[in-house]
């Protein structure tokens, strides 16, 4: 494999891009919005330089990494030529849908279609294709430069061959892949939610308050940062969205979401993207400024 599409150049696709190019492969980044890849090259430019700063990189690896990267807005021309699609769009089931009927139609036969969707079937996403075989879900994780996990998804049909490969290729991008079958929530998700959304009825309950909640885990758990402060991180809309994909697809009551996390996301509070979640954040970062809303 040579020829890596990344459809989506938004938080997640402009890691998956950056770190393909930086690891020897061509990388076309595909974008509807071509602002999106205007921002999406910034901030990979942005990385690089501070890996460079940190001494991972050198100058000629951050131009070299840039050279591999050319972005599109036309599928079509962008995605022709892919030994290997990553598709890292927008989570929405049509839209996901349509982007691979369409590459279906673009790709050779032997394309492998890989989904960073965090809670889509892949299995469904294959049935739209003629080729389910080769269809697997690559869940990288956020921020992709950083983090070494990619949770490999195989769907109903997918192959032990395509499997191998992607777990193959993964390695060749220095991170670890684990191998999962596709059920919903996959395996991370399937244990984070539930996890995030006790710490919510806690909270809601009034066991604890916010900080008590997550400093709890943190000390006692040796979690880097707290489950509440995680789910603003994450985005609160976007666990919701999970926890009802889970209660959905798995029909078990235990995942239904906290009625305070249902408020929260019909309030707008969405965690640091909005400002508010659980914490308060400084305008347009993740930089906690007022913490514990909720105290006792
Ligand atoms: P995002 O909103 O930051 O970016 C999505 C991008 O897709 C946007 O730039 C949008 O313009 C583009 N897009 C929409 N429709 C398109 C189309 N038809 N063709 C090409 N581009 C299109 O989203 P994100 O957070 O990067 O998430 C992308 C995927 O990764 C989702 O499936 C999500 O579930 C998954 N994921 C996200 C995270 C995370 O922490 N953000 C972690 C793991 C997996």
């Amino acid at each position: 494999m040579k020829n890596i599409a990344v459809i989506g150049s938004g938080t997640m696709g402009n890691g998956i891009a950056h770190v393909f190019a930086q690891n020897g492969y061509q990388v076309a980044l595909i974008d509807i919005n071509k602002e999106a890849l205007s921002k999406a090259m910034a901030t990979i430019e942005k990385n690089l330089d501070r890996q460079v700063k940190k001494e991972l990189i050198d100058e000629a690896k951050k131009a070299d990494t840039l050279k591999n990267i050319t972005t599109y807005s036309n599928m079509k021309e962008g995605a022709a030529l892919a030994d290997l699609v990553v598709e890292a769009a927008t989570e929405r089931v049509d839209l996901k849908l349509n982007i691979f009927k369409e590459l279906d139609a673009i790709c050779g036969d032997n394309t492998i279609f890989a989904s960073n969707t965090s809670s889509i079937s892949i299995t469904k996403i294959a049935s739209v294709t003629n080729r389910p075989e080769k269809v697997i879900g690559m869940h990288f994780m956020n921020p992709v430069p950083v983090m070494k996990l990619v949770e490999v998804i195989r769907g109903y049909s997918t192959s032990d061959e395509v499997t191998a490969k992607v777990m193959e290729l993964s390695k060749k991008l220095g991170k670890i892949p684990e191998e999962v079958n596709d059920y919903p929530g996959f395996i991370a998700n399937r244990i984070l939610m539930p996890m995030i959304n006790e710490a919510i009825y806690s909270l809601f309950e009034g066991v604890a308050g916010v900080s008590e909640i997550d400093s709890i885990m943190k000390l006692g758990m040796a979690h880097p940062m707290g489950p509440l402060q995680l789910a603003d991180f994450i985005g609160l809309d976007v666990c919701l969205s999970i926890l009802n994909v889970l209660q959905d697809g798995l029909g078990d009551p235990k995942y239904r979401a906290c009625p305070l996390l249902i408020n929260m996301v019909q309030a707008g509070k969405l965690g640091a993207k909005s400002g508010e979640g659980f914490y308060t954040y400084g305008h347009g970062t993740k930089d906690l400024i007022v913490a514990d809303r909720f105290k006792k």
